[in-house]
């Protein structure tokens, strides 16, 4: 026996980080990381931000959890502040984001079911996506490295390939009931669905009657530098989850909706033990004090430009190791033309973070707190890990 008690679903590098400030990460031995991870796109506001911290302790101290039997006020106000700064009317609070794609998925299912039309159930999704880990996100990512082994795939999903907008199309028959699509593909490999196709996305819906639905739980607050990624293109959906960046590292989602899409959801047909509670909602209301702060994401969005000019020039310098660079804002992808692992290896001896993606490319995603001095750091770092595995990659052909 490997000598751990838990499952053995996690590869694990061996590093322990025993505490955190801002885009920094340290060790139990005092080795100070540079955090380009954000544990995967979640420490929205690098670690110990002190409003969070503030928040969150502040409510520890008064009340945690009461169900959703009574009145949360901050869940109401979180919800409001929500609907105030997005397309929606309606939210529902989950602890996840597989859970908050369960909620959209089941939103959309009800609301063809409340409009006469309960033989629409089916879901188009595009290849690359990642949704979940729940039986119905598997089947809606469709990779069958994830559905392998579980029993029959959930029915209800039709996969087309990434970005092909006649084969969603030819798709959509009398049982579709939505598409469903990260406008940033993350685990995919940080691919973007041009803007185009997402206003093409959005008429196919309209003329078909079906809902729209994107999956933000990667791309979402403030990521792309705006507080949605949808609306770099100037489309809405009719649905949306998101969940990572809301939480700034304490676990929690959404399932955003317009008062129509709704509209089936009515008493007792959804619920949630933990969905909403203080805790959460707590920490929610102080991530948006933040990221809704006048100028904030005009910074990210100018912090995402200096970085993307900075990681070109590298490609251009290791063209052998990086072959191009792509996303938006402060989600970037390095197509590797070496294993992505290896780089990602590379870069973690440098003690920078970053995650490996699907498509062969390494994720960069700092937080969105980032300073201009941490991304020269980590650029002179990416730089260093380029340059070794060059090196590495030379020696060897030799
Ligand atoms: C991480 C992720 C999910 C799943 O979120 P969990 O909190 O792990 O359930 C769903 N969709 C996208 C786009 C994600 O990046």
């Amino acid at each position: 026996m490997s000598g751990s008690a838990l499952y053995e679903t996690f590869v694990r590098a061996p590093l322990i980080f025993d505490h955190g400030e801002g885009s920094w990460l340290v060790t139990d031995r005092g080795e100070r990381y540079l955090d380009f991870a954000a544990g995967i796109a979640v420490n929205s506001l690098g670690h110990s931000h002190p409003h969070l911290v503030g928040a969150l302790t502040e409510q520890a101290a008064k009340l945690w959890h009461v169900s959703n039997l009574y009145e949360i006020p901050a869940q109401t106000r979180l919800g409001e502040r929500l609907v105030e700064a997005s397309f929606a009317d309606r939210v529902f609070f989950t602890n996840s984001g597989a859970e908050a794609l369960e909620c959209a998925i089941k939103t959309a299912r009800r609301y063809q079911f409340v409009e006469g039309r309960p033989e629409r159930y089916r879901i188009i999704t595009f290849e690359g996506a990642f949704h979940g880990r729940t039986l119905a996100t598997i089947a809606a990512g469709g990779q069958k490295k994830y559905l392998e082994g579980f029993g029959p795939k959930v029915d209800g999903f039709d996969q087309v390939p990434f970005n092909d907008l006649d084969a969603a199309e030819k798709a959509i028959g009398p049982e579709t009931a939505a598409i469903l699509l990260e406008p940033v593909q993350g685990e995919g490999g940080i691919r973007d669905f041009p803007l185009q196709s997402l206003k093409r996305l959005r008429q196919l819906c309209d003329e078909h009657g079906l809902l729209l639905i994107f999956d933000e739980v990667q791309c979402g607050v403030g990521r792309t530098g705006k507080l949605f990624a949808h609306e770099w293109a100037g489309v809405a959906p009719d649905l949306m989850a998101i969940a990572k960046g809301i939480g700034g590292g304490f676990p929690m989602g959404a399932c955003l909706a317009t008062a129509e899409a709704a509209k089936g959801m009515t008493a007792g047909v959804h619920g949630t033990t933990f969905g909403g509670n203080p805790l959460a909602m707590a920490v929610g209301n102080a991530v948006l004090d933040v990221v809704l702060e006048p100028g904030f994401l005009d910074e990210v969005q100018r912090k995402a430009l200096l970085f993307r000019q900075g990681l070109a020039a590298i490609a251009d310098e290791y063209p052998g190791v990086i072959e191009s660079v792509r996303g938006s804002g402060l989600m970037l992808g390095l197509k590797c033309a070496v294993s992505n692992t290896e780089l990602n290896a590379a870069l973690r001896q440098q003690h920078l973070l970053a995650v490996p993606a699907g498509d062969n490319v390494i994720r960069l995603l700092p937080p969105l707190t980032v300073t201009d001095e941490e991304i020269r750091e980590g650029l002179e770092r990416i730089r260093a890990g380029a340059k070794h595995v060059a090196e590495t990659a030379s020696a060897t052909a030799k």
